[in-house]
């Protein structure tokens, strides 16, 4: 007979962090706060698995689906439509006596650079697989994102109720293709449709779903007759791998292979903290198995604050190592990670504080533009309500309302203890598409809604076609411009025109080059003048464009600089070849002449931009394409073709590989070639081949095809 308990019962509370660390008025113990991100391959699952968590975590009281649009996590109109995920919510829920801030990542690849900034605030993810699918080519660049941060991780093997779902596989290749010491902590009990629960292998119990309470009680009973066997067998794997990682755990195992399930707990955190084990786990999200184990396991074997390295950025103006420890006590430190514009409260700007405490009406300053405000209002996400706070403490993910300062990647801190922390580098769009308002009144609409959809997502940017004065935005993907082109016209509801999507070509120089312009001329009966003399040199792809001073304060004044910055700036945004941005430059200013009665802003921004255009025009200029990284998996029946084709594309192999019985091609392809490509690989494979591709740098465009692109 089954025996039904309230698993809070079972759990032990982590230790009582030192309360120095822990001001008045929290709502939770610095260890007893999650900060996880849900990371997965497109339709692994990761929606509703959310929407599950925050169901049983008793936050939301009717279940959504994603496929009839109403998950919550999935807020915006065209999530519902599209039925995936865009934007990145953060959403606070509680779990015995833990705070679980959980944000929903996008897996579709246009969108990779919100899950990268969303690990940079998280100190522990859970990666979400398709039983069936298993590792997938999405799964594997997010994964690898998560190494680059160091963050913890736990798997969840979804949809084991699907016909063809097998757990081992999913790990196997968890280990083969993604090198994650990846082991399962439970044993899946029936299979495809008669799935019905699992064995928890660390403390030998058997668990099952209520089907009347949508899997809301748990069943807890002992492991059945028919599964002991196999749960002895997997239990012992499972102490051998612990032990091969944890000196506790391998002390324990050499006096008794029957290793107490609170000492195998214990040894799993602290391997999984350490990032040399993956607990896996398995269920159905949609079926509504599995879920509050995985919770449990959240709470159990992902970090808290307390249990991360300390964050780490530098003195804005010595330029000094600075560190913060999670606590309350330590002077604030923030990091802003999303800015969201709300029809109803305006400007939310999504914040993980690391130290200190964030109080409403305090001062907040903003070491990258010296500048400070106050902080207006607090807002805890919740994910169908928004709560008011007085403060968000250390370790806590929550939103700022109001504020006319904060970007993404912006540092908030104590302007007396200033720390500037590593700003989050964006990836350069590949992709441009011309957008024409069909009326005047339309005009001031779209330049409205670029400006709100370019400050909520840094990878959508603005620029005006020099030469036929139209507004283009360029983005990461035609999914991704498609999306921001729908979103003006329904939240902003501006009647415009789109034009193709285009490549979004640059330009850098190849050699180095001096430029010298002395800007001498009667303004409004004034005589403006001034000197520049800069230096330009290549740099490598993605270095930027730095820009440095090393004329003397004779030559350019202090307070002339900001005027060749800007001048500079304005000059590298249209180059020289097809007005395309300059980058991978550097520019030092070497000299310049001022003349105290004659020199003005004006004329040192004018200097500035003629001189870099003479430095440039001088310095080799090439033209840059951007090179995706594709993936396809195609039966090993079309391999032939498909390399054929890939070739004809200007494409280079870089791996192929049999996995699964198919083969995986990897291959960098100029963008340019890849426009009509799904229709090309479906019927080249007759339909049976898949591809995913995502922008990985930009490569010289060869001579022999510079002039084509020039005269498009
Ligand atoms: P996401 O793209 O990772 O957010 O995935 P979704 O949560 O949107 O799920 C993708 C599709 O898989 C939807 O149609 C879900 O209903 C379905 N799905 C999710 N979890 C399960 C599961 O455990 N079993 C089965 N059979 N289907 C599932
Ligand atoms: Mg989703």
């Amino acid at each position: 007979m089954g025996l039904v308990v309230d698993m809070s019962t079972q759990r032990d509370r982590s230790a009582p962090a030192s309360p120095k660390r822990e001001a008045e008025g929290r709502r939770c113990a610095l260890s007893d706060i999650r900060n996880i991100g849900i990371i997965a391959h497109i339709d692994a699952g990761k929606t509703t698995t959310s929407e599950r968590i925050l169901f049983y975590s008793g936050r939301v009281h009717r279940m959504g689906e994603v496929h009839d649009g109403t998950a919550v996590m999935d807020w915006m109109v065209q999530e519902q439509e599209r039925g995936i995920t865009i934007t990145s919510a953060a959403t606070t829920c509680f779990w015995h006596d833990h705070q679980i801030n959980l944000i929903d990542t996008p897996g579709h690849v246009d969108f990779t650079v919100e899950v990268e900034r969303s690990l940079r605030v998280l100190d522990g993810a859970v990666g979400v697989f398709c039983g069936v699918g298993g590792v997938q080519p999405q799964s594997e660049t997010v994964w690898r994102q998560a190494n680059k941060y160091r963050v913890p991780r736990l798997a969840f093997v979804n949809k084991l109720d699907r016909k063809g779902a097998q757990l081992e596989r999913v790990i196997r290749s968890m280990r083969d293709v993604l090198g994650a010491n990846a082991h399962a902590l439970q044993l899946p009990v029936g299979q495809e449709e008669a799935f019905s629960g699992m064995v928890d292998l660390v403390r030998m119990r058997q668990f099952s779903f209520d089907e009347a309470s949508q899997g809301a009680t748990v069943v807890e009973v002992e492991i059945s007759q028919e599964h002991a066997h196999r749960a002895e067998a997997a239990r012992a794997a499972l102490v051998e791998a612990v032990a091969e990682v944890d000196e506790a755990v391998l002390e324990s195992y050499m006096e008794s292979a029957d290793v107490p399930a609170e000492l195998l707990k214990a040894g799993i955190r602290r391997a999984t903290i350490a990032s040399r084990f993956v607990p896996v786990l398995c269920g159905s999200a949609l079926k509504n198995k599995g879920v509050q184990p995985l919770l449990d396991a959240i709470v159990d074997y992902l970090p808290s604050p307390l249990e991360v390295p300390a964050v780490h950025g530098v003195h804005p103006k010595s330029g000094e190592e600075e560190a913060r420890a999670s606590s309350d006590f330590e002077p604030l430190c923030a990091l802003v990670f999303k800015i969201v514009m709300d029809s109803f409260v305006g400007k939310l700007a999504f914040v993980r504080v690391y130290s200190g405490v964030l109080k409403k009406q305090g001062n907040v300053y903003l070491p990258r533009n010296r500048k400070r405000e106050k902080a207006q209002r607090l807002l805890q996400l919740h994910a169908n309500r928004r709560e008011e706070v007085d403060a968000l403490y250390a370790g806590e993910i929550g939103a700022l309302v109001g504020s006319k300062l904060a970007t993404t990647g912006d540092t908030l801190c104590a302007e007396n203890d200033p720390i500037l922390l590593e700003n989050i580098v964006f990836p350069e769009p590949v992709l441009s598409m011309a957008i024409e308002p069909r009326t005047q009144a339309d005009r001031a609409k779209l330049d409205d809604a670029l400006r709100n959809l370019s400050e909520e997502d840094p990878t959508f940017r603005i620029a005006t076609d020099p030469e036929s004065g139209q507004t283009l935005i360029r983005g990461m993907g035609e999914l991704h411009l498609e999306i921001l082109k729908d979103r003006m016209l329904r939240e902003y509801k501006v009647q415009a025109n789109a034009g193709r999507p285009m490549v979004a070509y640059r330009e850098t120089i190849q050699a180095e080059n001096k430029g010298d312009f002395a800007f001498d001329r009667e303004i409004g009966g004034q005589r403006h003048y001034a000197r520049i003399i800069l230096r330009v040199s290549p740099l490598a792809r993605g270095a930027g464009i730095p820009v440095e001073f090393a004329a003397s304060s004779e030559e350019v004044p202090h307070a002339m600089r900001r005027a060749v910055e800007e001048g500079i700036a304005d000059a590298l945004v249209t180059g020289v070849l097809g007005n395309y941005p300059l980058v991978d430059v550097k520019v030092v200013v070497v000299g310049g002449e001022n003349r105290p009665d004659e020199s003005s802003d004006i004329a040192f921004r004018s200097a500035a931009v003629m001189a870099l255009r003479e430095a440039v025009r001088a310095a080799d200029p090439v033209l840059l394409e951007p090179i995706m990284n594709l993936e396809i998996v195609t039966p090993e029946a079309c391999v032939g073709d498909v390399l054929g084709d890939i070739n004809s594309r200007r494409g280079r192999i870089r791996d192929i590989a049999a996995v699964d019985g198919h083969q995986v091609v990897k291959a960098d392809v100029p963008l340019a070639e890849m426009f009509g490509y799904a229709t090309a690989l479906r019927s080249l494979s007759k339909g049976r081949a898949s591809y995913s591709m995502e922008p990985s740098q930009f490569d010289v465009v060869p001579e022999g095809l510079r002039q084509n692109v020039l005269n498009r």
